[in-house]
């Protein structure tokens, strides 16, 4: 690795483990079967501690294909970037070829709402549709900090072009979350919650 290079490495081993289990599956062909992969890889992540409650897939609309998948990895790759979202979206952007996906119909797939990064990232990926599965309320239950946000966020994103379907299959969504707290899951925010401290 150079100076100027960043890299995020996502756990290979993990990837390989859930790709295996997918292949004994029926093809996810709808949101929720997608949506239920992608909850079976966040829980593969504190099963095997690889990685922050949160993992995401790039589905190509038109053919199904499986582009991309991501697991949040801010504290091993030590960046606060690291999210789940945003890797799948950058690999599969990457991968494209491209740095919008405009041109090969896209749904980003993800086990949470997004947080304002992620949402930032999602306007500007070029994706058509975003799924997910538990809250942005869901998430902060548990400590982590999501970030100042606008109520209006999904007219925002549909207003670009962007379906916003979620969310859906909410309660085992939670307890991705639920576990991740019981196995003594690290809660990375920047800062502590609460009043900035002067
Ligand atoms: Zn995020």
């Amino acid at each position: 690795m150079t100076a100027n290079e960043i890299r995020l490495i996502q756990p290979d081993r993990l990837a390989d483990e859930w790709l295996k289990a997918q292949k004994q599956r029926p093809k996810p062909t709808d949101d929720q079967s997608r949506l239920q992969a992608v909850l079976a890889l966040a829980a593969l992540t504190i099963a095997h501690d690889s990685g922050g409650p949160f993992a995401a897939a790039v589905y190509a609309l038109d053919t199904g294909e499986l582009i991309s998948t991501a697991v949040n990895t801010v504290v091993s790759n030590h960046c606060a970037a690291a999210h789940a979202e945003l890797q799948a979206l950058s690999l599969a952007q990457q991968k494209i070829g491209n740095y919008t996906l405009i041109d090969r119909p896209c749904v980003l797939v993800s086990s949470s709402e997004p947080c304002t990064m992620c949402l930032g990232a999602i306007a500007w990926s070029g994706i058509q549709q975003l799924v997910f599965s538990s809250t942005r309320e869901d998430v902060e239950q548990i400590g982590f900090d999501e970030g100042p946000i606008t109520r209006e966020w999904r007219q925002q994103l549909t207003e670009r072009g962007i379906r916003v379907s979620g969310p859906m299959l909410r309660e085992e969504g939670r307890q991705i979350l639920r576990d991740y707290l019981n196995h003594q899951g690290v809660i990375y925010n920047a800062r502590p919650l609460g009043p900035a401290q002067i």
